[in-house]
Order: C-alpha cells, then sequence, then structure tokens
C-alpha cells in the first residue's frame, strides 16, 4: 500500500516537472524567437543615401544590443537638419511604424532628415509580462508582400541591464546645458523600473546603462552635427491628457503653435494640442535635449487604444484598428469626458495615427523652414493625410 503511494507520488511529480520543462523550452523559444527577430527596413527605393552606426556618437554603443542604424535621407541642396526618432515606447507602435514609413517614402530636395526607428531597440526585443500584448503585427504590401514588425515593451529588456534599482536617480551625466530654465532642477528620483525607461534617460550617460549609453549617443549626434530639429514620435491611452498633441521644450513653442494653428488645423482640419514641456520633469527629449543642446526639441503623442487601461482583450487586431468595445463605452459616458481623444468612431485605427505623425512632422519641418529660411528643409513625396486616412490600410505607405 505505502509503495504504491510513493510510486505514485514519484509519477506525478515526473509528470509536473515534465510539463514544467515543456513549458520553459517553449517559452524560452518564443522569447529567443523575439529577441532576434531583425525587421526588414527597405531602402531599395527609397531617398536614404546612407546608414551610419549609432556608436559612431558613442562607442561604448559599439557591439551592444543598442548600437542601430541611423538613415540618412540627404536632399541634393544643402539646408535645415531634422532627426527623427521611432520606437522610443516600444508599446506604442505608431510612433516606430511613421519613423519607417517617412524613411522609406520621404524624398528631401533640400536639408537633411535622419531617421532612427529603433531608438530603444532593446524595449521592441520583449514583451510587457502580463499585458497580454501581442509580440508582432503584420502589414501587406501594394506587391502584396506581407511585413512583419516588433510590438515592444515601454521599458528596455531586462537582459540588457539587471537588476533595476529601487529608486533611479536620474542625472545629467557630464553635459553642460545650454538654455536651462532658471530654478530647473537638474537631477530627479523616480521609481526604480524607469532606470529602463529611454524617454526618462537623457540627455545621457556615456558608459552608463545601456538605455544611458543610447540617449548620451543622441544627444551627442544632435551637437555634432547640429541638428536643428528633433521629434520624437510616441503614442499616449486615450484617457490620457497629453494626447493627439505636440509636447515642445520653450526654445520650439512657436514652431509648434504656427504648426498647429495654420497648417494642421486651418490646412488640414486635424484637431491637435500644443503642451510645453515641463521644466522639472527630467530625462525626457523635449526636456533634456532642448535643455542641452540647440535643437528645436519636439515630442508627438497620438491616441494608442492598445496601451489605455480601459481596453479589452488586447492583441494584434487591436493594435491596428484601435476598435475595442470597452472604449467604445468609455466614450459615451460623461459625453466622453473620461478621454482625450474623439472615440466617437467606436476606433482609432494605426492608419489614422500614423497619419496624424506623419502631417505633423511635415508641418513642424515646413514651419522652421518659414522661421528660419537658412534651416530649410523641403521634402517630396510625404504621404497625404487624407489618402492614408481614407485607405486604412497601412501596407500600403511601405515599400
Ligand atoms: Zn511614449
Amino acid at each position: 500500500m505505502a509503495s504504491n503511494v510513493k510510486k505514485k507520488g514519484i509519477i506525478s511529480t515526473c509528470v509536473i516537472l515534465a510539463v514544467a520543462i515543456f513549458m520553459a523550452v517553449y517559452a524560452g523559444m518564443s522569447f529567443n524567437k523575439k529577441r532576434n527577430f531583425v525587421e526588414d527596413v527597405v531602402t531599395e527605393g527609397s531617398a536614404v543615401t546612407k546608414t551610419m552606426k549609432l556608436s559612431t556618437y558613442n562607442s561604448y554603443l559599439a557591439n551592444t544590443f543598442g548600437d542601430v542604424d541611423i538613415y540618412v535621407l540627404e536632399g541634393e541642396e544643402p539646408g535645415g537638419q531634422a532627426l527623427i526618432l521611432g520606437g522610443t515606447h516600444a508599446n506604442e507602435p505608431a510612433g516606430h511604424m511613421a519613423a519607417i514609413v517617412m524613411l522609406e517614402q520621404f524624398k528631401p530636395t533640400k536639408g537633411t532628415v535622419y531617421v532612427i526607428p529603433d531608438i530603444c531597440k532593446s524595449g521592441l526585443s520583449h514583451n510587457d509580462p502580463l499585458e497580454g500584448t501581442p509580440q508582432y503585427i503584420h502589414f501587406t504590401t501594394a506587391d502584396g508582400n506581407v511585413r512583419t514588425f516588433h510590438f515592444g515593451s515601454r521599458a528596455s529588456n531586462p537582459i540588457d541591464q539587471w537588476p533595476d534599482p529601487d529608486t533611479y536617480l536620474h542625472t545629467s551625466g557630464d553635459w553642460e546645458p545650454l538654455h536651462l530654465p532658471e530654478n530647473a532642477q537638474t537631477t530627479q528620483t523616480l521609481s526604480g523600473s524607469e532606470v529602463r525607461n529611454q524617454n526618462r534617460c537623457y540627455p545621457g550617460i556615456a558608459n552608463g546603462t545601456l538605455t544611458e549609453k543610447v540617449s548620451y549617443a543622441v544627444t551627442n549626434m544632435i551637437k555634432t552635427l547640429n541638428i536643428d530639429m528633433i521629434i520624437d514620435l510616441h503614442e499616449s491611452s486615450p484617457e490620457y491628457a497629453v494626447n493627439n498633441a505636440i509636447v515642445a521644450h520653450a526654445n520650439a513653442m512657436e514652431i509648434a503653435g504656427m504648426a498647429k494653428a495654420l497648417t494642421l488645423e486651418e490646412e488640414k482640419g486635424i484637431a491637435i494640442k500644443v503642451e510645453p514641456s515641463p521644466i522639472n520633469l527630467r530625462g525626457l527629449t523635449h526636456r533634456e535635449l532642448g535643455d542641452y543642446t540647440d535643437a528645436f526639441a519636439l515630442l508627438c503623442e497620438v491616441g494608442n487604444p492598445s496601451q489605455g487601461r480601459f481596453r479589452g482583450y488586447t492583441d494584434e487586431e487591436l493594435a491596428i484598428t484601435g476598435k475595442d468595445p470597452c472604449y467604445k463605452v468609455a466614450s459615451e459616458i460623461h459625453n466622453g469626458a473620461l478621454l482625450y481623444v474623439d472615440y466617437s468612431s467606436g476606433d482609432f485605427p494605426i492608419s489614422l495615427r500614423v497619419a496624424r505623425h506623419i502631417a505633423t512632422v511635415a508641418a513642424l519641418i515646413d514651419e522652421m523652414g518659414y522661421e528660419y529660411p537658412e534651416k530649410e528643409i523641403i521634402i517630396d513625396n510625404v504621404p497625404d493625410y487624407d489618402e492614408m486616412v481614407a485607405a486604412d490600410d497601412l501596407g500600403l505607405w511601405l515599400r
């Protein structure tokens, strides 16, 4: 009797162990595949004249996971220079995809556009635990090719920097401020996990964490090349107040205000807000790159139901269509006062979100040229906002 019980115990232990090993191997293969999946960016037929490595601007980045490509689109005539960052937060796919569409479609005839679509490549290489988000999103091009892109995490992968401290003390490293407002602080204490938030690590530290190294390289690139404008592309939850907005450093407020009023709202009918960059919210692109470089520093936000807290079932379809019954209900309560986007249509597709980003980038670059003729950048082949929204098929703007 006793030996039977013992035998059963051994069998069930072995079965549980085998299931655990199978799950660990299966999950490990999935993590490994995502970590090493390389997105294809199509430069053939584009206006990309060369690519550079980000480690050009921070040698400590060489041979690390953060040493991404910088795509350079040079016009024949010299002019201003703009840097576009996508993928700062890898769970905000419209920022990442807008950068890829711009580098594949924009054709500058004057000035230079630099595009880094995966500035936080480490964040793209994993997902947020327990959020249930998809690992990838797919689009079909006009030629029928299916292209696969990452849907990642808000923060860098712990495999690249671990463990997080209990608290993260943001500092400005050795950088000398150029435009720091009076009474502004230069350090800030944040929760420990924010140490892996790319947009809390500027202006960056040359030999810091991987996230700080990447930020340092961006700051150094802007200073070395005398880049005139930097635009960081994001998305935010529909219930977050800073939404469908341009966040501007004080240096760039006039450009943002004019781009909003004259081009985006009056000419194109795109409702958008302009928000000032808070002086003591440290580590962000629109704050630090304005304080520590001479560039006009701007950040764009658009509403993304697949990252909001009201959302229901989360999958690739939600990331692409933005269609969510829970957000529809939220939009009908208190006349939509719970949300900061117009969700009356019941969706907020990625084609619309990317179109908003592209129209905003084009308007900001144009406005810089009107106000500062020596910084003018002229771009042909800018995807048309109305066409992108009407087609509702982002794949048509991918090569
Ligand atoms: Zn973001």
